[in-house]
């Protein structure tokens, strides 16, 4: 079973679509249990979505300041 740090430190790949289907297999049974992760989840994508050409469009250094900002949500406690 993963740890919920695991699957935050992995959310990017996660959802790139880069990880093993073992993996996301193993993310999907965790956040079944977990709706902390659950969460984190939804708002990743909900950002990935708003921002669709971001990877395209944006300079490296908006790029980073987004994902210093998604880590700094990155406190799940339990
Ligand atoms: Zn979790």
């Amino acid at each position: 079973m993963l740890t919920c740090r695991e699957i935050i430190d992995n959310a990017d790949h996660l959802l790139d679509g880069t990880t093993s289907r073992r993996q996301r297999l193993a993310v999907k049974a965790h956040l079944l249990m977990c709706r902390h992760c659950r969460r984190y989840v939804r708002q990743l994508r909900a950002l990935l979505r708003a921002v669709p050409f971001m990877y395209g469009k944006a300079s490296d250094a908006e790029v980073s300041r987004v994902m210093a900002h998604l880590h700094s949500h990155r406190t799940v406690k339990h």
